[in-house]
């Protein structure tokens, strides 16, 4: 995250540069970090997440290193993977090249 450097559409690299930067999910705003903890799509799925995990400013708690901090990044951390973000939406996108892809 801090590296600027995942699968978010608008955190462009030189394998997705040609890619539409917007949420795949609301197609309103640049998919980036700071999109993400507030992607109306996803406003159920912060429903019962402290506030404080979703605060990715530089000041916040959750880069903290201690008890606190830690239990704030598992909980992002759990945000991230149970909705998918930061992996491509659809299969058959770089780095998840389809099997028979492989094959020449
Ligand atoms: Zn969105």
């Amino acid at each position: 995250m801090r590296a600027n450097k995942s699968y978010l559409r608008a955190q462009t690299d030189w394998c997705n540069q040609d890619q539409d930067p917007k949420c795949q999910r609301c197609e309103k705003e640049l998919e980036t970090m700071l999109h993400i903890v507030k992607c109306p799509a996803l406003e159920r799925a912060r429903t019962n997440i402290n506030p404080k995990a979703l605060d990715i400013a530089p000041e916040s708690p959750l880069w903290k290193s201690n008890k606190n901090g830690m239990e704030l990044m598992r909980r992002l951390s759990s945000y991230v993977m149970e909705n998918r973000i930061n992996y491509p939406t659809r299969m058959e996108v770089f780095p998840f090249t389809p099997y028979a892809g492989l094959a020449s």
